[in-house]
């Protein structure tokens, strides 16, 4: 099917809409390159000749939000879903950078200065990343970097000198090492030297930043892949020290064994997209060890203080990252579900635990990898609807409205 043809229709109207007011508008990014590999894109950004309030005049106040002191984005409604909206911007010069305070001339923390479309192409990271696509007009695919000839040939090659891009965003090793597990891309002999060089400059950035691309690696359905990408070229050590240190051991055999078959699920729309379920599959093996079981693939004894112990074990599988209190506590009570789960053969009360549900569901995947005996499964109850929304500790929060790349499923929390 020709590209236009695969392009949500809510996606065309949008640009439409901008182009209708005179702004030169693409689909940039993502969404871009999974079009011309064949995959359907999870979302869509959206790059403009117009800046934020004039995307805002082009769709009303009630459809389009500034959000962002510095960098400046427009999210559009559109349905349900956000789109994000950024106007062309460039990188910023010397003179300007000198000009702030924050600004130690490698790192970039922002750029917000607005530019034109070549300014855009050339301030993203990979040529691979870097195209943009015309769906209303008849300009097709807008390639100013190579990035055509590059994704067939799944190279991922910076755009310009490896060592100093990685070096202004050191997100960038994450970033181009996702290239090469979830889409199989090779490394540019330059951009490989680069990341070796430069993967430990991750400690530099911001840890929550981070967590949420652990997050979203965990959503790809080829999480393994990319964390073998990380081990591979160094990077993982650096990235996510415990997983790192456990790699070649049991305990990393069996994370990896369990990674593996969720990447299968998900592939296969199997698996809930919980972001509390993805962590604590992630994390059984180790928590299994930290808390005295004999074996692994076998559970710990159900005694005073296993709570707190468990909490501890999950903090430390996951530092540095900056883990809610909320997150810990929802990991811990799906993970300790388990024994009590497999121990019981009526589970009676714990049907209406409000993770019954995914604690059902992450028996269902270890078994499947550790062979437990699947009569088992089939005497629970399933779970009655979703799980009750709980209450963040430090009182309620309103919902986000769901951005446009996050899936349809309604269990992403
Ligand atoms: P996906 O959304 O499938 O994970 P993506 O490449 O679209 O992949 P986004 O985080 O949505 O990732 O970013 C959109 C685009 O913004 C990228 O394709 C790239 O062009 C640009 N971009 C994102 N992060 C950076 C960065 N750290 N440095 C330079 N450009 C970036
Ligand atoms: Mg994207």
């Amino acid at each position: 099917m020709p590209i236009r043809d695969r392009i949500r229709p809510v996606v065309c109207d949008l640009l439409g809409r901008l182009v209708d007011c005179g702004h030169e508008s693409y689909i940039v990014g993502g969404a871009v390159r999974d079009l011309l590999m064949g995959i359907e894109p999870k979302d869509y950004d959206i790059a403009t000749a117009a800046t934020p309030e004039e995307v805002r005049r082009a769709f009303g106040r009630r459809r389009c939000r500034i959000i962002g002191r510095r960098f400046r984005l427009a999210h559009v409604y559109a349905g349900s879903e956000i789109y994000e909206v950024s106007t062309f911007r460039r990188t910023p010069t010397a003179d300007e950078r000198s000009e702030r305070l924050d600004d130690d001339g490698i790192m970039i923390w922002r750029d917000n200065e607005f530019g034109t479309l070549e300014d855009d192409a050339t301030r993203r990271d990979f040529t691979a990343n870097a195209l943009y696509y015309d769906p209303v007009g008849d300009r097709g695919v807008i390639d100013l970097v190579g990035g055509v000839k590059d994704i067939e040939e799944r190279v991922a090659r910076a755009i310009g000198d490896p060592m100093v891009r990685l070096e202004e965003d050191p997100v960038r090793v994450l970033r181009g090492l996702k290239l090469v597990g979830q889409f199989g891309f090779s490394l540019d002999p330059g951009l490989e030297a680069a990341i070796r060089a430069k993967g430990p400059r991750i400690a530099l950035a911001s840890q929550s930043r981070l967590f949420e691309e652990l997050l979203k690696i965990l959503a790809t359905g080829r999480a393994l892949p990319v964390l073998a990408a990380f081990q591979n070229y160094g990077f993982l050590t650096a990235y996510w020290p415990a997983m790192a240190q456990e790699w070649d051991t049991p305990v990393g055999d069996m994370t990896r064994r369990v990674l593996e078959e969720r990447d299968r699920r998900i592939a296969a729309g199997a698996c809930s997209l919980s972001k509390a379920l993805a962590l604590a599959t992630a994390a059984l093996p180790w928590v299994t060890v930290r808390l005295g079981s004999p074996r692994l693939g076998e559970f710990w004894e159900h005694t005073e203080g296993v709570e707190h112990h468990c909490r501890e074990a999950v903090q430390e599988f996951f530092a540095p990252f900056p883990v809610s209190r909320l997150f810990t506590a929802r990991i811990r009570d799906i993970l300790l579900l388990l024994p009590r789960l497999a121990g019981h053969l009526r589970v009676g009360r714990l049907v209406r635990h409000p993770e019954y549900k995914y604690a059902r569901e992450l028996y269902a995947l270890v078994g499947a990898v550790m062979d437990w005996p699947p009569e088992r499964l089939s005497q629970w109850p399933p779970p009655e609807g979703e799980p009750a929304p709980r209450r963040h500790p430090a009182g309620r929060r309103r919902r986000p409205r769901r951005r446009a790349s996050d899936t349809a499923r309604n269990d992403t929390t």
